[in-house]
């Protein structure tokens, strides 16, 4: 008999601590604040991206005024790129975050809290459920995303 395999996956969504963020000491913070609201980390990797990979991913915004100076930063030094997973995670994630403008993000969000300039906000996170999986498939290899559960699980969702 054919043993078929079958893996839930839940939702998932891609977050990069920029360049600002690492150079100011935030990796910690920031990650603990994903890791107290209960999503589960299931890649985290270091890497100053190439132009090319910088390019993919900010390619929505090519022809806006900011896009090269937005490229010249993201590329200046490590970012940390991580892909959570969980119930809800890539809108709840951008709640975490906060608005893109550090002025309109409310206190208690990354960027309300963390930050002052709009190019300068320290984080990225996935706006949709396309652009989630876009942005894991261009950061990460399939083989670098951990399926593994949580030794509590049951205390973050029901059944
Ligand atoms: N950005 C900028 N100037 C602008 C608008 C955006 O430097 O006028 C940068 C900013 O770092 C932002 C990123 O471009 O995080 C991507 O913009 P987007 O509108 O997608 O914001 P996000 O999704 O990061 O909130
Ligand atoms: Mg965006």
């Amino acid at each position: 008999m054919l043993d078929l395999f079958i893996v839930m996956v839940t939702e998932r969504t891609f977050v990069a601590i920029k360049p600002d963020g690492v150079q100011r000491g935030l990796v910690g913070e920031i990650l603990g604040r994903f890791e107290r609201k209960g999503f589960k980390l299931v890649a985290l990797k270091q890497l100053t991206p190439s132009r090319a990979l910088a390019e993919e991913h900010y390619g929505v915004h090519r022809e806006r005024p900011f896009f090269a100076g937005l490229v010249d930063f993201i590329t200046s030094g490590p970012v940390v790129a991580m892909v959570w997973e969980g119930e809800g995670v890539i809108a709840s994630a951008r709640k975490l975050i906060g608005g893109t403008k550090p002025l309109d993000a409310e206190p208690g969000t990354i960027r309300g809290d963390l930050a002052i300039n709009i190019g300068r906000n320290v984080i990225h996170g996935s706006d949709g459920l396309e652009t989630a999986q876009f942005e894991i498939n261009l950061w990460f290899e399939v083989d670098e995303l951990n399926i593994w559960t949580e030794s509590d699980h049951h205390w973050r969702v029901e059944a």
